[in-house]
């Protein structure tokens, strides 16, 4: 279990105050706007949304491996 979730159910994000969910984690959460900063440049840069649906669909590889680099540098990579 990731530390910083309060021992609640739905689990909340502790930072945000709100349902803790990957959509949250990966598109929304404070904790993570300077790591999420390049990620957001490089999907504005080639006109993609920054979306779910983006990052985990099966249509950009290119930015799967942004988002790689987004979920090392926030060490979400270890929680998921
Ligand atoms: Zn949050």
């Amino acid at each position: 279990m990731i530390p910083y979730i309060a021992n609640t159910f739905p689990p909340q994000c502790s930072t945000c105050n709100v349902t803790l969910s990957v959509k949250h984690m990966l598109l929304h959460c404070v904790r993570y706007h300077e790591e999420r900063r390049p990620l957001a440049a490089y999907c504005q840069s080639h006109r993609l949304p920054l979306t779910h649906t983006t990052l985990l669909g099966d249509e950009h590889p290119d930015v799967v491996d942004r988002l790689m680099i987004y979920l090392t540098e926030t060490s979400l990579i270890r929680e998921l």
